[in-house]
């Protein structure tokens, strides 16, 4: 299969994961049961009735299936694809698909609990749910992963996994804006009469009903996430930070959408990022990042070894996690700190870009010798918080950012020569319109996304105060309760 290599390299590296090795000991629990442990913490100390604790913790529906692919050299593979909705007690169940070859069972039961969690934190009226394909994406030509694609959407319009009211999927690890594109359109083709057809997936590209500021939402929400923590006095206190992300290093671990938007918005922000991990190597400069330089080179070569000549390399993208900084962003996979290496981790804050990159034990030993952890459930909510925004938009079939009235004829003039400036040329009328489409849509897209990340990290903030926990354990509070609040305003009794 490696001599199917497809002629867009670049475009696939940027799908793929920083990171595959755990660093866990051997007597570390499962991702699945650090979930669960997490979990667990949290709702011995929330007073909830037992029955709707254990009711809420389980995952209600899997799916697992197994179809044939033609491969373009002729020959036929069984592709493995899965999807788990953890809680309806929203609907739609909404959480990503991933294609990676550690997909399996446990680690999509993982993700759907998670995403339960972080919709109930960022009040994104969703249940959870994730999906998965065990496949490395860089092994497969692009009709190849089309065809896997189609093909699992096909599994899931039949066994009814995917609908605008019922599983609304949306990228993850390994899938992006052209997976999304060909779910939606097999969907369509199994529902022709469906008028919210468009609103089965999340994470479209623009031209097909997508919403701006999607792509870049997960990094952003953790930018947004860790200023928030850093401004307040009690995390100045515990950590010696300024407060200011100006005057803060960063490391961040995968270079992919979660990293780079993330790695990007510290950077615009005034922050230095000094190291950057990817899966063949790091980069690490205490002098600081150009991050969009870095970026483009990245894009071009496939490594960011040979980018400058100052820089620091190391193998993998494990070592840079050990380095010096205030701010580490861990942005690639579940279980990269674990009992192996926390005792070497210095960073003062760990904002979790990933889902479960810390284990519970290097949880404990981080927040026991003052290192604050800063928890997935919140700081990648970003995501979905802007999917929800996608939803509505496909749902209420009008175009977003029609009713904001922030654009007044000055700023609209002001836009428009900027971009005159740029193109060195006058606009059509046309391109107006469509640029003040664009820009009333991302405003309202970013204040929206930074408005739920200032009340959800508000809310972990108090109840971490209220009830002397961790934010971690706060965050978890705030979610079973507003979940438990469903099911008892239901009528369910336990
Ligand atoms: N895959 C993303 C996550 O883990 C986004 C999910 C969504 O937008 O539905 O949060």
């Amino acid at each position: 299969r490696r001599s199917a290599v497809p002629a867009m390299p670049t475009l696939l590296r940027n799908l793929t994961t920083a990171a595959t090795q755990s660093a866990c000991e051997s007597d570390e629990p499962s991702f699945l049961k650090s979930v669960e442990d997490y979990f667990d913490t949290a709702a011995n100390a929330s007073g909830i009735k037992a029955g709707t604790l254990s009711h809420l913790r389980a995952v209600d529906a899997v799916l697992r299936v197994t179809f044939p692919i033609e491969l373009s050299n002729g020959k036929t593979e069984v592709i493995e694809g899965y999807r788990a909705q953890h809680s309806r007690h929203r609907l739609p169940v909404k959480g990503g698909i991933r294609y990676s070859e550690e997909v399996d069972l446990q680690e999509v039961e993982a993700l759907a609990s998670l995403m339960t969690y972080k919709c109930a934190v960022v009040d994104v009226p969703f249940g959870g749910a994730k999906g998965g394909i065990k496949i490395d994406p860089r092994k497969y030509t692009v009709e190849e992963l089309e065809r896997i694609t189609r093909r699992f959407t096909m599994e899931l319009c039949q066994k009814k996994f995917i609908s605008p009211g019922g599983d609304v999927p949306a990228p993850d690890v390994g899938t992006g804006p052209r997976e999304m594109s060909w779910i939606m359109d097999t969907y369509r083709q199994f529902n022709s009469s469906d008028v919210n057809a468009a609103a089965c997936v999340t994470g479209k590209p623009l031209s097909q009903g997508g919403v701006r500021g999607r792509t870049e939402a997960t990094g952003l929400g953790v930018y947004y996430g860790v200023r928030e923590f850093l401004s307040y006095p009690e995390v100045q206190k515990k950590t010696g930070l300024s407060g200011k992300i100006s005057d803060a290093t960063v490391i961040v671990q995968g270079f992919g959408n979660v990293g780079y938007y993330s790695a990007k918005f510290f950077a615009n922000d005034g922050a230095k990022v000094i190291g950057i991990g990817e899966r063949d190597c790091s980069i690490y400069d205490p002098k600081g990042l150009d991050i969009e330089a870095l970026h483009k080179y990245y894009q071009e070569k496939g490594t960011f070894r040979g980018f400058s000549e100052t820089a620091e390399y190391l193998d993998g993208s494990a070592a840079i996690l050990e380095k010096d900084c205030d701010v580490l962003i861990p942005a690639a996979l579940e279980r990269q700190i674990g009992k192996v290496n926390v005792d070497r981790i210095k960073a003062k804050v760990i904002g979790e870009g990933a889902n479960g990159p810390v284990t519970p034990a290097a949880h404990k030993t981080l927040e026991a010798r003052g290192q604050v952890v800063l928890p997935d459930l919140l700081m990648n909510a970003g995501g979905v918080t802007v999917s929800y925004f996608e939803w509505l938009k496909n749902l209420s079939h009008v175009r977003f950012g029609r009713m904001n009235k922030k654009w007044d004829e000055s700023m609209r003039l002001k836009l428009f020569s900027l971009v005159e400036e740029n193109a060195g040329r006058t606009l059509t009328e046309a391109e107006r319109k469509a640029i003040v489409h664009g820009a009333e849509e991302a405003d309202l897209v970013y204040s929206g996304l930074e408005d739920t990340m200032i009340q959800a990290c508000e809310e972990t903030r108090q109840t971490a105060a209220q009830k002397n926990v961790d934010f971690r354990t706060a965050a978890y509070l705030n979610a079973i309760q507003k979940i438990a609040a469903v099911y008892e305003g239901s009528g369910m009794l336990f």
